[in-house]
Order: structure tokens, then C-alpha cells, then sequence
């Protein structure tokens, strides 16, 4: 299959699993994850219907904005953040997917404030709970999604996870109700202070089905549109 035809059938996948459980497609959106691919690979994905990509290194996001490789799509930053490359990220990526932590979230503010902009940012929750994981617990969520909302220079937008490598079909399901659950609750919450929560991201190639069966907003894919990557780049 070409990269068109791939491109094609994970939305037409997406579709298809939005209208089973009474979804309309146009909620959710398809992030290319496009970790190692050339600045090439990615014109050649958003010629074929990509609107988002999704970076996780700053060093490639950086070669490839040189390159102008995203014109044309929206671009998130959805890979671990250290807080001395926050100058890289913040202001040049719609969305910054993955804040894990408060530390991450003052490095994002303090360079947003120097800026004079406003960062779109979600909360990155280790909803599997596993150590080698970055994020915050679920109980962390509610204080620092406060902590967040009161950041002049940021805007929480939801939440994103990376739940544990599944085990066999529905593996993942029950984490994905857990993040729904979470998303409910904090889109809730939020509304009393004017903050709108309406991104939901999680799901990837193996499972962004069930992910968007249980209610994601954005499912981020790599292999299913561009191949197997080596082995030292799996997430
Ligand atoms: C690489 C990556 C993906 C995509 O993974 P695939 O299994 O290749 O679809 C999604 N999210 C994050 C954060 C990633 O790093």
C-alpha cells in the first residue's frame, strides 16, 4: 500500500470505529507520528491528507521546521520534554502533548510569558502507573490541572496518555475508560473557570480503534502509515 492509501485507511478505520458506537468521525483527528521519518516522508504525508504531525525528538522537530517539511499542517510535540529544550518547543508547535509534570509546566509558562504567547498544552497522565514512564499519577491531575489553568501564558486543552504495551485484543480498553473517565471529570470541573477541555489523546497504531471507541479526540499513529521503525525508536 502507498503512503496515499495508508493515510486513507486509518481514517477510513477511524471512521468506521467513531460510527460504531455513535460517534461522529469528525471528532476525532489523526496525528501522524512521525518520529525518523525525512522532512520528504512528511510532505509526502500531508500531500496525502495528514492534518497534524506529532513530533517526539527536538532535535529531527527542529531539522525538519528548518526544512519546512510541516507547511501545510498543524504540528504537536508529543515525546518526553526536558525542561532545557523547552526554548525549542514552546511557540513553535500548536500543541505540546505531553506535560507530565509541574517542573515542565513553569519551564513552559516562564517561556511562554517571554514570548508574549499563549502555549496549548496537555497533561500526559502514566495511567498504566508504570515507572519507566513519564507523567503524572491520576491523583496529581486535578491540583495541577488547577495550577495550569491559572497560567496566564497556557492553555489546558485535556490530556494525553501512553498506556502500557498491551497484552492480546482490548488490552488497552480498560485504560482507555479510565482516561475518558478523567477527561469527563476535569472537562468538568474546568468549565466553572471558563478553561475548554476537548482534547482527548491517546491510542496508536495497535489500538487507536478502541481508543476512539472509548472516546479519544486525537489518535497519535506511526507504523500504520510509515512502516516498522528500528528497534531503538518504538515510542
Ligand atoms: C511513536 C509514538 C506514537 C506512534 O506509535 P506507533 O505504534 O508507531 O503508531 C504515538 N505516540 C507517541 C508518544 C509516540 O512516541
Amino acid at each position: 500500500m502507498s503512503l496515499e492509501e495508508k493515510v486513507a485507511q486509518v481514517k477510513a478505520n477511524i471512521a468506521a470505529a467513531a460510527r460504531e458506537v455513535g460517534r461522529d468521525p469528525s471528532e476525532i483527528t489523526l496525528v501522524a507520528a512521525t518520529k525518523v521519518q525525512t522532512s520528504d516522508t512528511i510532505r509526502q504525508a500531508i500531500a496525502a491528507g495528514v492534518t497534524i504531525c506529532g513530533e517526539n525528538r527536538v532535535q529531527e522537530m527542529t531539522a525538519h521546521l528548518a526544512d519546512d517539511a510541516y507547511a501545510g499542517a498543524a504540528l504537536h510535540f508529543i515525546g518526553h520534554l526536558q525542561t532545557n529544550k523547552v526554548k525549542q518547543v514552546v511557540g513553535r508547535v500548536d500543541l505540546i502533548e505531553s506535560v507530565g509534570s509541574e517542573h515542565l509546566l513553569d519551564a513552559i509558562q516562564a517561556q511562554a510569558a517571554k514570548l508574549d504567547l499563549v502555549q496549548d498544552i496537555l497533561l500526559e497522565i502514566n495511567i498504566g502507573g508504570e515507572e519507566s514512564k513519564s507523567g503524572i499519577s491520576p491523583d496529581e491531575l486535578p491540583a495541577l490541572a488547577q495550577k495550569a489553568a491559572a497560567c496566564p501564558n497556557v492553555r489546558l486543552r485535556g490530556l494525553m496518555a501512553i498506556p502500557p504495551v498491551a497484552e492480546g485484543p482490548d488490552g488497552n480498553r480498560p485504560f482507555f475508560q479510565k482516561m475518558r473517565q478523567l477527561y469527563v471529570d476535569i472537562r468538568d470541573k474546568m468549565s466553572d473557570n471558563g478553561t475548554t477541555i476537548d482534547c482527548l489523546s491517546m491510542g496508536m497504531s495497535g489500538d487507536y480503534e478502541d481508543a476512539v471507541r472509548e472516546g479519544a479526540t486525537l489518535v497519535r499513529v506511526g507504523t500504520a502509515l510509515f512502516g516498522p521503525r528500528p528497534p531503538m525508536h518504538q515510542v
